[in-house]
């Protein structure tokens, strides 16, 4: 490709993204197309010669968009909802075309330096202790793998050399992600070893039953070395308490971690930062900008407060990659397992500074009051209930009825391609689960999911005959 051609391809690109953003709802929300229906229609096998750059870009059109499940759109308010902002977009390209590998500070000096600035930042706009020490990681499954892994570090430092020993233990609660049991699992603690702590009424971890578990442990020889509790669990958003639970972890000398991934975003909002009390204790936190902080995925943020243990962990310096130690000149290379690392800071800066923490913390304040207003409608109506708080931006709830008649619900919603809400079980129960977290949703999106939620509750009650608009139930 001339660079007379990239220019003229890169402006048909970028064309298409600003038509995309502009209006993402010209597309159903959720992908209408069948397992396999993608793969059939390419090719078996790539070509043998290269292709024009407009039969390529037809073909994304023509392709791979229909089968694209709308993460932009505004009216997805499945899982927990997304934004890639233009910002973030743009220093994503920018990022892709320098091609870094940020592995040593040397192989990189922007990648480490850029990294260790926004996140020193990111640090003073949420209030985390200024000493704490940041990398960017992929996901924050990532991010609790490695804290597990540090954790198991601190616990039992022959570790590394002589593989984990049996009889480590890992507590989370009952509503904690599986991110934190597949960690254990990654890192040779065993599912066996992962104790999930039952909850209280609004799904946060019993500190009761936490202290229970872990006299229950130790009397049984074992050695506790890790707690990770949940600011803004993934099914109810709900917050552990993480004070009482630092309280235990400090007696017990066991490695804390905080798993924000989703709500650490709110840390920008003081009037949130009731619901990261305790968190400064933690040994290791960990956000993702890729969730709610209008950062492009993927990009999630892991601090700890023990860089020295997780180095201890990591470090393994190979003499092809050995430089002059320098106390500035940082080698991510040494916090975790990717060698690897490509320039995740550059989206997160350019969102950083477009934005500013008041533009973020206003946008996330309007989709939180977003939800706040659809929990009071909810609670408005004798024929729903609430099925959690309502502490952030996700609401849960469900028609008083049967779990089945809950999914009818959820089907005919999601039929009409215009909202995509997903569900969760709570308390043994189906609950339809509506998370606002897209920039472009605004009231009247909202205000039509709870329409065709209603609408869908309706057509049970008058007994109409069940449609599913066509589109897949997967
Ligand atoms: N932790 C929580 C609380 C989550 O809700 C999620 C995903 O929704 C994760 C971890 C996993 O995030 P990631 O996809 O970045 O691994």
């Amino acid at each position: 490709m001339t660079p007379e051609e990239f220019r003229r391809h890169g402006y048909q690109a970028i064309d298409w993204i600003a038509d995309y953003l502009a209006r993402p709802e010209r597309y159903p929300v959720l992908a209408q197309v069948k397992p396999g229906e993608l793969t059939d229609a390419l090719p078996a096998a790539g070509p043998e010669r290269g292709e024009p750059m407009d039969a390529i870009m037809a073909d994304f059109e023509r392709l791979i968009v229909p089968a694209v499940t709308h993460w932009n759109h505004p009216g997805f308010m499945a899982y927990f909802a997304i934004s890639a902002s233009e910002p973030g977009i743009l220093g994503e390209l920018l990022a892709a075309a320098l091609n870094l590998n940020g592995m040593l500070w040397k192989s990189s000096p922007a990648v480490t330096e850029l990294e260790q600035v926004t996140l020193r930042w990111l640090r003073q706009w949420t209030g985390l202790p200024e000493d704490w020490f940041g990398c960017i990681y992929d996901t924050a499954s990532v991010g609790s793998m490695h804290a597990i892994a540090a954790a198991r570090q601190a616990a039992d430092p022959q570790c590394r050399t002589r593989g984990a020993s049996q009889g480590l233990v890992v507590y989370t609660s009952e509503q904690a992600h599986s991110s934190i049991e597949k960690g254990a699992i990654a890192v040779g603690i065993g599912q066996d070893f992962v104790r999930k702590i039952p909850v209280d009424a609004e799904f946060r971890m019993r500190p009761d039953a936490l202290a229970a578990a872990i006299e229950r442990d130790l009397a049984a020889g074992l050695r506790p070395c890790c707690v990770c509790a949940t600011v803004g669990t993934t099914s109810t958003t709900s917050v552990d308490p993480v004070p009482e639970i630092a309280d235990l972890c400090q007696r017990h000398g066991i490695w804390l971690h905080v798993d924000a991934a989703y709500a650490g975003s709110l840390m920008v909002a003081p009037e949130f930062r009731w619901a990261f009390a305790g968190c400064d204790r933690a040994d290791s936190l960990v956000t993702n900008p890729h969730k709610w902080f209008m950062t492009p995925v993927d990009c999630s943020v892991f601090y700890t407060r023990r860089p020295d243990v997780l180095r201890a962990a990591f470090s393994l310096i190979p003499e092809y990659l050995t430089t002059a130690a320098d106390p500035r000149a940082v080698n991510l290379m040494d916090y975790g397992v990717p060698l690897g690392r490509r320039f995740r800071a550059l989206k997160l800066w350019f969102v950083m500074r477009s934005f500013g923490r008041e533009g973020i913390a206003n946008l996330l304040r309007g989709q939180v009051q977003l939800a706040q207003d659809l929990a009071r409608e909810v609670d408005a109506d004798a024929r729903f209930e609430r099925t959690a708080p309502t502490p952030f931006s996700v609401v849960c709830l469900r028609y008083k009825g049967t779990d089945e008649e809950n999914r009818r619900i959820q089907d005919h919603v999601n039929s009409t391609g215009e909202i995509f809400i997903s569900g969760t079980v709570l308390n043994g129960r189906f609950t339809l689960r509506l998370a606002i977290g897209n920039r472009a949703t605004k009231r009247e999106h909202v205000a039509r999911a709870w329409a065709l939620i209603r609408e869908g509750a309706e057509r049970l009650s008058e007994g109409i005959p069940w449609q599913s608009g066509g589109l897949l139930r997967l």
